[in-house]
């Protein structure tokens, strides 16, 4: 098995051209906790469609973000609803837990190259969060849900519709990400992987450290600071 670094190395990000960033607990870190209210919006969304009370409404909610990634997309396949409703209302939640981080905008700003948001919530939510960061600006454009045709990571298809969209040579581009499972596509197209780990949740990340011993031979790179992270890559 191979272990993950923790301390960015400048050299294995040299030769990337293209940055592409998830969103929700990557961009902000977990504990901040946003997710946690699109969660609750999406929760009430299945127990108001399918009339059930909120603890079998949360338990199918889970299975569908389980088996289809999202869980749009399993109310789509089995529920046919509407995707553009169904976002708005998952998304319609208070922003002003985020606060202005201008030295992550600063470590975004120096990388070399472009950079991108790819994410499975929408282009508005995504908008919402980086302008709430201050970071929008120094983004070059927002890859979402819709984009991908509804179809969500860790689907290989929606990666490489994102890098043909955009022209992206993955084997010169690095992907940062919180979910282990949506940097297996990414590492396949040679991709260099950092993996988000929430922080000051030492029970998680040791935790976290078995199961990438166990299975995980994805991910380059492990980090629980992302402004630090990207912050000493343009050092020097
Ligand atoms: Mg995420």
């Amino acid at each position: 098995m191979i272990k993950p670094k923790t301390t960015p190395v400048a050299a294995d990000f040299a030769h990337v051209r293209d940055w592409v960033f998830d969103l929700d607990n990557t961009l902000y870190p977990h504990h901040v906790n946003l997710f946690a209210q699109i969660d609750q919006n999406m929760s009430a969304f299945v127990a108001e469609l399918l009339q059930l009370g909120p603890d079998e409404a949360r338990a199918l909610q889970k299975r569908y973000y389980h088996e289809h990634g999202t869980t749009l997309q399993g109310l789509m396949l089995n529920h046919n609803i509407d995707p553009n409703d169904f976002l708005e209302r998952a998304h319609a939640i208070d922003y002003s837990a985020l606060l202005p981080h201008p030295e992550l905008g600063e470590a975004i700003k120096a990388l070399p190259g472009r950079k991108f948001i790819f994410t499975n919530g929408s282009v508005p939510h995504a908008e919402a969060a980086a302008r709430a960061l201050g970071i929008l600006d120094h983004f070059d454009d927002i890859f979402d849900i819709v984009a991908a045709d509804y179809v969500p990571k860790p689907a290989g298809e929606t990666y490489d519709k994102f890098a043909n969209l955009h022209r992206v040579d993955t084997r010169h581009a690095a992907m940062f990400e919180d979910l282990p499972r949506n940097l297996k596509a990414p590492k396949a197209l040679g991709m260099r992987t950092v993996l988000l780990t929430p922080r000051n949740l030492d029970d998680i990340l040791i935790e976290r450290w078995e199961v990438f011993s166990e299975e995980d031979d994805h991910i380059d790179y492990l980090t629980d600071d992302l402004q630090a992270f990207l912050s000493a890559l343009t050092a020097g």
